[in-house]
């Protein structure tokens, strides 16, 4: 098991005079909080050291060259990868993953990124499927069909753990991609009636199935000829806001969903803190505890690849909540 690539991001301040700054820093790959007091800074300050800790002024694309381009590529050779977007609502979690018009974010850049590598490729073909889901309050709901909602997880011997129903689409090119998961957002908003509300309530997962055999040189070679078929999976999640409920004294539906997402990120938490611990203490993971590490378990352990980008707000009211990004990101470690 390779170590779990973890980085954080701290996104622009929402209002550019908001920036006081006086209660973090960020120093190359290391990041420290100050609880500041009336402007005053209190010492000792806590540091968290990642991979990568990407300042405001940072790109969606040195976020996906440094963190994710590798994982990209390891998925087209036959590995399994993942990588995650945690954070509090608002911190720039789907900006990471979706980007916008003038910076495309991970999502795009993986796509492009896949078909430009497989189409290059001499030796072997490919065949490529796409699905997106959203798990919202535990139900897993199709994002590329409305109508399939409330599906079940299933395991197999022929396709091991698998969404049942589940669209996937055959694709061929990275703008066929683009344009449903164009189609999968509008989608996953459907029925909001505050545009903020459900997508940061949901965790959603983006999925690519790349299958691929050794292309017949028509030589007779045949010591060349690698005709194992290759499948390999890639998901791209933005996961819930990460934000405590229970200080906004939450009631009802609100409640319900988050003990939903706290149970299901404190499970993620607690599988990939496992998995990073290495062979040593791994003992039992608790997969199955949480739809979204049941989903993600076969390219969560052995030979995959995963990166974790925890993205941060800088403004001062979300200290408790960065507190509590960093220390999620530093278990992951
Ligand atoms: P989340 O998905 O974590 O709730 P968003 O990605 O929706 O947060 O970000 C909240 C707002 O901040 C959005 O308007 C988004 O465009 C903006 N934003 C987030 N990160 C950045 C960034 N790195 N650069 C510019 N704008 C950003
Ligand atoms: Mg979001």
């Amino acid at each position: 098991m390779e170590k779990i690539r973890v980085a954080v991001r701290v996104r622009p301040p929402v209002t550019p005079s908001d920036l006081n700054g006086s209660h973090w820093k960020v120093d190359d790959n290391c990041i420290s909080l100050h609880r500041s007091l009336a402007g005053t800074p209190l010492p000792p300050a806590l540091s968290y050291t990642f991979d990568h800790v990407f300042d405001q002024d940072c790109s969606n694309s040195s976020v996906y060259d440094l963190l994710t381009k590798d994982i990209i590529h390891a998925v087209v050779e036959g590995f399994n990868g993942t990588a995650f977007a945690y954070g509090q609502t608002s911190s720039g979690k789907t900006f990471t993953m979706n980007g916008s018009e003038n910076d495309p974010g991970i999502i795009h850049r993986a796509v492009k990124d896949i078909f430009a590598k497989t189409n290059a490729s001499t030796n072997r073909e490919f065949l490529i499927r796409v699905s997106y889901m959203e798990i919202y309050n535990e139900e897993i709901n199709d994002l590329f069909v409305v109508e399939n909602q409330k599906l079940q997880i299933h395991e197999s011997l022929e396709r091991g753990i698998f969404v049942a129903g589940l669209r996937e689409e055959i694709v061929n090119s990275a703008e066929q991609v683009l344009k449903l998961i164009k189609m999968g957002e509008v989608n996953r908003h459907f029925g909001e009636t505050n545009m903020n509300a459900r997508s940061s309530r949901s965790h959603t997962i983006f999925r690519m199935v790349i299958e691929s055999k050794g292309k017949d040189s028509g030589s007779n070679d045949y010591s060349t000829l690698d005709d194992a078929i290759h499948v390999s999976v890639l998901n791209l999640v933005d996961l819930a806001g990460s934000e405590r409920i229970a200080k906004t004294g939450a009631g009802g539906v609100r409640l319900k969903e988050g003990k939903h997402i706290n149970k299901s990120l404190m499970i993620l938490g607690n599988v990939i803190n496992k998995l990073s611990d290495g062979a040593k203490q791994r003992g039992h993971i608790p997969y199955r505890d949480s739809k979204l590490t049941r989903i993600l378990q076969p390219a969560l352990g052995g030979n995959a690849k995963t990166s974790i980008i925890c993205t941060v707000a800088p403004e001062e009211v979300h200290i408790e909540e960065t507190k509590g990004t960093l220390q999620f990101a530093s278990r992951a470690k």
